[in-house]
C-alpha cells in the first residue's frame, strides 16, 4: 500500500518533466516511486542494457537533522523479494554528515525481505478459496518466481492479516457509504455450531434479506451462548437501524427474545413444513415397504394355490375319500385363501393410510400457496378444525403450529419479505462449507477466513448485486421511456 499517491493532478505535470528512470553507463537508474514488483518490464525491455539497478529518491532528500540538501554517496545492496544486482542509492548530509540511504518503505515493510504485495498473496488468495500454506507457496512461485517455503508465507499471512483485511473492510465500508446501500430493516437471523480444537463453538449472524449486507457475524463459545446473550446480541447488532421483520428458524426460545426487542417475526416455513415432513416420510416409507410385502406374499399365495390345484388333475373321478393328500391339499388351500383375505383387507388399510399421510402433509403444504393471509389463515383452520381425523403426531404438529401460526404468515404484509430462511443458511454454506468445518485449527485462523469471506460476500453478494439490480431498473426505464 503506498502511503501517498505519487501521481496527483498536483504533480502530473512534473512527473512528465521528470524521468522515472534513466540509464547512466551500464547502470539503470530507477527512482523510488516505481514499484520493484514491476521492475520485470524495465528487465524485458532495457535487460541487456543494463548489468545493475539503482534506486534512487525521486525527491532529492534533505538531512532530517539540519535540514541541508543531500548529495549522493555511493550505494547499497538491497535485495526486494532476493533478487539479486539491485542497490540503493545512499546519501550525505554536506553539513553534519549524516547518511541516509533510499527508502522503499512504500513497498517493503521494515526489516521485511519481501514485498507487501508478495507478503499479503496468501491472503488474496485465501481471500477467493481455502488452500493449504504449501499450495499458496507454489501459487506464489508459479505466479511471481519467488520460492517461499511454507512457514514463511504462514509468517507472512498472519503478521499482515490484520492490516490487509481492516484496509479492506475500510474501502468496502466507502463503497456501501457511496452506494447508499443502507440496511432494510428485513432481516435473517440464524447460528451455526462448529468444533475448532475440542471447543464447541457457536457463530451467529444476522444479514439483511434485501440487500444481502451483512449485520453482524460473530463466533464465540459455545458454553458462553444462551438466551440472555441472544438477546444481548440482536439488541446490540439492530441498534439504530430500521427494524420491520426478523426471519428466524424454529427454535422455541426465539419469539420471547423477538418480542423484547420490538421486530415483527417470521418464522421460516421451510423448516416448519421440513419438521412435518421429516416424520411423515419415514411413516410413508415404513407403510410403502409393507404395501409392498403384502402384495407380494398375496401374489405367493396365489400361486401356490394354482400349484395345489394342480394335484389330481388327468385322473379319472373325484379323489378317494380316504386319500390323505388330498385333504391336506383342500386344507393349504383354504388357509392360504383366508391369508390371503386378511392380507387384501390390510392392504386396503395400509394404502388408505398412506393416502391419507400423503394428502395431510400436502394439505399443510398447501396453507402457504396461497396469495393472502387471509386464505392462509382459512386453511390452516379448516385443518385444524379436523384434527381428530389425524394420527397422533399430525395432531401434536398441528397444536404446536397453532400457537405460533401468526408467526408464520407475517411475510404476507410486504412482498419483500421472503417466507424461508434459506439466504442466511446459503450465507453459511458459502463462507464456511462444510469440508472447512474441521479444517481451522486455531480460532484466529477461523476469524481470519470468516472476515476474509464476509468482505467476499459483500463483494459479490452487495455490491455487484446492487450494481446488477440498478442498471436492470434503468435498463427497464430506458424501455419504459422508449416505448412511451
Ligand atoms: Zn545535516
Amino acid at each position: 500500500m503506498l502511503s501517498e499517491k505519487p501521481f496527483t493532478t498536483n504533480n502530473i505535470n512534473d512527473i512528465v518533466n521528470k524521468p522515472l528512470y534513466f540509464f547512466d553507463d551500464d547502470r539503470l537508474n530507477v527512482s523510488n516511486i516505481l514499484h520493484p514488483d514491476d521492475l520485470g518490464f524495465l528487465e524485458t525491455y532495457y535487460g541487456e542494457y543494463y548489468s545493475e539497478i539503482v534506486y534512487y529518491e525521486y525527491n532529492r532528500p534533505t538531512c532530517p537533522k539540519c535540514g541541508s540538501s543531500m548529495i549522493s554517496n555511493g550505494s547499497r545492496q538491497a535485495k526486494p523479494n532476493k533478487w539479486e544486482g539491485i542497490r540503493k542509492k545512499q546519501y550525505i548530509c554536506p553539513d553534519c554528515k549524516k547518511t541516509q540511504v533510499t527508502s522503499l518503505e512504500n513497498f517493503i515493510k521494515r526489516y521485511s525481505n519481501y514485498t507487501r504485495s508478495i507478503c499479503q498473496k496468501a491472503l488474496e488468495y485465501e481471500s477467493i478459496s481455502y488452500l493449504p500454506y504449501q499450495k499458496k507457496a507454489e501459487l506464489i512461485e508459479l505466479e511471481n518466481g519467488i520460492k517461499l517455503n511454507r512457514q514463511t508465507v504462514y509468517y507472512h499471512e498472519s503478521t499482515y492479516a490484520d492490516s490487509f483485511i481492516t484496509q479492506k473492510e475500510e474501502d468496502l465500508q466507502k463503497i456501501l457509504k457511496e452506494m447508499k446501500i443502507e440496511p432494510s430493516g428485513t432481516y435473517h437471523y440464524d447460528e451455526e455450531y462448529l468444533h475448532e480444537n475440542g471447543d464447541n463453538i457457536v457463530r451467529l449472524a444476522i444479514i439483511d434479506a434485501v440487500t444481502n449486507l451483512i449485520i453482524n457475524d460473530q463466533v464465540m463459545l459455545q458454553e458462553d451462548f444462551d438466551k440472555e446473550f441472544l438477546e444481548i446480541f440482536l439488541k446490540y447488532s439492530l441498534e439504530g437501524l430500521p427494524k420491520k421483520v426478523l426471519i428466524t428458524d424454529g427454535y422455541s426460545a426465539y419469539p420471547g427474545i423477538i418480542e423484547k426487542i420490538c421486530i415483527n417475526h417470521q418464522l421460516c416455513i421451510f423448516h416448519i413444513i421440513k419438521n412435518k415432513r421429516t416424520p411423515s416420510f419415514k411413516k410413508i416409507r415404513k407403510l410403502e415397504k409393507r404395501i409392498e410385502t403384502i402384495k407380494n406374499t398375496i401374489k405367493g399365495n396365489e400361486e401356490k394355490i394354482e400349484e395345489l390345484k394342480k394335484y389330481g388333475k388327468g385322473r379319472q373321478g373325484p379323489p378317494r375319500k380316504n386319500d390323505k393328500k388330498w385333504k391336506r391339499n383342500i386344507r393349504k388351500r383354504k388357509n392360504l385363501n383366508s391369508e390371503n383375505k386378511r392380507l387384501r383387507k390390510e392392504l386396503k388399510q395400509k394404502r388408505k393410510e398412506l393416502k391419507e399421510q400423503k394428502n395431510i402433509d400436502e394439505r399443510i403444504s398447501n396453507i402457504y400457496n396461497v396469495d393472502s393471509r387471509k386464505d392462509a389463515k382459512r386453511r390452516f383452520n379448516t385443518i385444524y378444525n379436523q384434527l381428530d381425523q389425524f394420527d397422533e403426531d399430525t395432531q401434536k404438529f398441528l397444536k404446536n403450529l397453532d400457537k405460533k401460526f401468526d408467526r408464520t404468515i407475517t411475510y404476507f404484509r410486504d412482498s419483500q419479505i421472503p417466507k424461508t430462511n434459506n439466504k442466511i443458511e446459503g450465507y453459511f454454506k458459502i463462507t464456511l462449507p462444510k469440508y472447512l468445518k474441521r479444517t481451522y485449527r486455531t480460532r484466529e485462523g477461523l476469524i481470519r477466513w470468516i472476515r476474509l469471506q464476509k468482505i467476499r460476500w459483500t463483494k459479490r453478494n452487495v455490491i455487484t448485486y446492487q450494481t446488477k439490480n440498478t442498471s436492470q431498473i434503468q435498463l427497464k426505464n430506458q424501455k419504459i421511456k422508449a416505448t412511451s
